[in-house]
Parts: C-alpha cells; structure tokens; sequence
C-alpha cells in the first residue's frame, strides 16, 4: 500500500502548485522557481526573471555561486554532521570569522534567526539572575518582527502575528520605534534587562530609524545596566553597507543575532555576545543538535570569506546607493509613491495605498518582490551580484508596474 503510494508519487510531474499534504502556513504565488544563478531566476516553464528579493534577504552572494556551491560540495564529500559533544573546527574556523567581523567575544550557532533570538533571551534571562531579577523585561518595538516561536512572536510587535497564541510570554514590553523618550519612559521600571531592536525594521516596512538612534540606546542601556539586543537578521552580513548595521553608528551592541544571508540558502543562524553577557552561557544550559554543525559552518565561513576578498560589503553600499538613486530619480514624481527609503540593498517603496495582487503583477513582470509594512511597502533585498543592467531593469520594471496600477 505504502510501497505504490510513494511509487505514484515519484511519477507525478514536479510542479503541480497543489499541495494537500503540507500545512497551509503560507498563501503562495502561483510560480515555481526551478533554478537560479547569481540574480537571476527561472520557473518551471522556463521563465526568467530577476530576483530582487533574494529569498528574503538570504541569497547575498546570488544563487548558485560557484565558490559557495564548490564548498558545499566539498564539504559534502567529507563530513556533514556529527554533534556538539564533540570539538568541530569548522564551527571554531566560523565563530573567529563571526566574532572578527562583528567585533563580539563569543557566538552559539542555531539554525535560523528565531532561534538566534531565542539564545538572545535566554542570555537576558540569565542576565537578569545575575542581577537578582526574577520576573524580567525586555523592551521591544511596535511593528517589530523577531520570528515564529513562541517567545520571538511574543517579542515581535505585531498582533497579527501574536493573534490566537495567547497566552504570550509577559516580559516584553512594545515602545514606539525611533523613539528614544519613549524607550527612556521605562527606566522607572527596575525590572527592565534588555532592549532588544532592529537596527532598520524589515518586516516593519523598511522602517530606518533617525541617525543617532542606536548611539542613543547604547547610551540608555550603559546607563541602566541593560543588555543591548540587536537583531541583525535581516541587516547583516554586509547588505547594508556594513557587515553589520549597528556599524553605521560605530557602536557596539551586547548582543547581537544573525541568520538570513549568513549562509546564503544553508540554514544557520548566530546569536553572539560581548564582554560578561559572553559568558552567561555554561555547559548545560543552551544547546542544538544541528546548529554549527561541519557542514553549515564550513559553507557560512566560505560566505563570510567571499564578501570580504571580493570587497561585497562596499559595494552593496554603492549598489544600494545608485538603485536608491534611480528610484528616486524615476518614481520620486509619481503620485503613487509616498517614499523612497532605505540603506544599501535594504529598500522600500512605500506606495499611497494597498493595490491588490500587486506582488503577481511584478512577477507577470519578470521582476521578483515582495509587499511588507502592512500592503504598502514594495521590499527590495536583492543580491549584491546586481549587474549596473540588472539594476536599470528593476527601476524600469517598478516604474511600468507602479504606472499602470
Ligand atoms: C527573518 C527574521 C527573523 C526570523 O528568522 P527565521 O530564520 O525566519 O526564524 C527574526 N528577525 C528578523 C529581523 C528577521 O528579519
């Protein structure tokens, strides 16, 4: 019974866009990309198109570049798994690479950007015990997003998201984003640990705060004996113009998280931490089967040598720069456009109101996107591998698409 089951199913054709078989978590476009490289994409008719999405902000480096594919392969062929009971250089090999371009001590790999945010509360957690605090707060922004399990979507600032998993873990508080009175409001509150932040909120709509913003709750936390908590998710790995976007303020957090591009596709995620907050976690009291293991180490430190010998930090500050500036210069007139926002290969066209199916028309277009902060937000996370053609293109396909809504 089993047996022919399975053997129908490996008859049926690839892609049949059904899915009774799998949770209806997400409310899918109707394509199927089947194969990419650098930044482009096909689907399964053999379609192309340019993807200025990147798989979320994932795939820095492009699809299928030879280095990280060569590494993958190699390290395939060699070992890709064996635990944390064990000593894996790889994952050391990594966490110097880590902790060299972030500036922090030590880092815990995970295997996805919650779970790096999850270390991060754990470490405020311990935090607290060590200040003798038993009911711990950490302040978090309205619009914010930290992720799906339980704690990262109570620390997230969005009902939708919280909606019909109540009851939430009671410690975060959400404070106004950019907003540093309103962040100093809370210093009344003894139990207060943590402020945990994005330094430009992604899910939020391409949210970047005013400069200054991070330096002032560096300040705030040096103050009150907080743990700065930045969630570098979505902004790290060089997509901004810097390794990491608390950079931009020469500023450096307790803790900070990453996950998204750090592989470039292979799941890892990272939460790392600075001076005493370094060394809150002991034997015993944190831990993961898969994360840093050989294999997605090996293919994440390949990642991070890459973008530092090819120089792809800087030039995802200039990319992101002159794609910034031609959007400006092409559809800064529209009437259709509220504003052009955004640092680096981080950027949002937020438009007058919600238009339906806009994300289907862009594909229909050839262009890859997609619509956050609330309907309104085009986000753009391209890949920093944009071509100066491929980059005139993504302006020409937004300013079509936006002319004819
Ligand atoms: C994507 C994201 C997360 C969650 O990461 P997952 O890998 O989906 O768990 C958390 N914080 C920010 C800022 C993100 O963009």
């Amino acid at each position: 019974m089993l047996q022919k089951l399975l053997k129908k199913l490996r008859k049926e054709p690839v892609v049949k866009y059904t899915e009774p078989s799998i949770m209806k978590s997400y409310a899918r476009l109707p394509v199927s990309f089947v194969r990419g490289e650098g930044a482009k994409l096909w689907d399964a008719d053999g379609r192309e198109y340019i993807d200025a999405l990147g798989g979320i902000a994932v795939t820095f480096l492009g699809h299928c570049h030879p280095k990280v594919s060569e590494a993958i392969s190699l390290q395939a062929n060699k070992i890709l798994h064996t635990s944390n009971l064990f000593h894996i250089q790889e994952q050391a090999d990594l966490g110097e690479r880590f902790c060299a371009i972030s500036g922090m001590d030590k880092v815990f790999f995970g295997n996805s950007g919650a779970e790096a945010n999850e270390t991060a509360i754990k470490i405020a957690r311990l935090h607290a015990r060590s200040k003798g605090i038993d009911k711990p707060i950490i302040l978090t922004a309205e619009q914010s997003f930290h992720g799906r399990t339980m704690a990262t979507l109570s620390a997230t600032g969005n009902a939708a998201i919280q909606k019909g998993f109540a009851p939430l873990l009671s410690e975060f508080i959400h404070v106004p984003y950019d907003d540093i009175t309103a962040m100093r409001e809370h210093t009344e509150n003894s139990n207060v640990v943590a402020i945990m932040i994005e330094p430009i909120q992604g899910e939020g709509g391409i949210i970047v705060p005013q400069e200054g913003y991070l330096s002032a709750l560096r300040t705030l936390c040096d103050e009150q004996g907080w743990l700065l908590i930045v969630d570098e998710i979505q902004t790290g790995i060089g997509r901004t113009g810097q390794w990491f976007a608390f950079q931009h303020e020469n500023i450096q957090p307790d803790v900070v998280t990453s996950a998204k591009a750090l592989g470039n596709g292979i799941p890892i995620g990272a939460c790392a931490a600075k001076g005493a907050a370094a060394e809150l976690i002991s034997p015993g009291t944190h831990g993961t089967t898969f994360g840093g293991n050989p294999f997605s180490s090996k293919v994440a430190a390949t990642v991070i040598d890459i973008i530092s010998e090819e120089n792809l930090v800087d030039k995802a500050g200039q990319t992101g720069a002159s794609l910034k500036k031609q959007l400006q210069h092409t559809l800064g007139t529209s009437s259709k456009v509220v504003d052009i926002r955004g640092k680096g290969l981080m950027l949002g066209i937020e438009l007058d109101k919600v238009y339906p199916d806009l994300a289907m028309k862009f594909l229909d277009a050839g262009l890859v996107i997609n619509i956050t902060g609330g309907g309104k937000v085009i986000r753009l996370l391209p890949s920093v591998l944009l071509s100066d053609v491929q980059v005139k293109k993504i302006v020409q396909t937004i300013l079509d698409v936006v002319s004819a809504l």
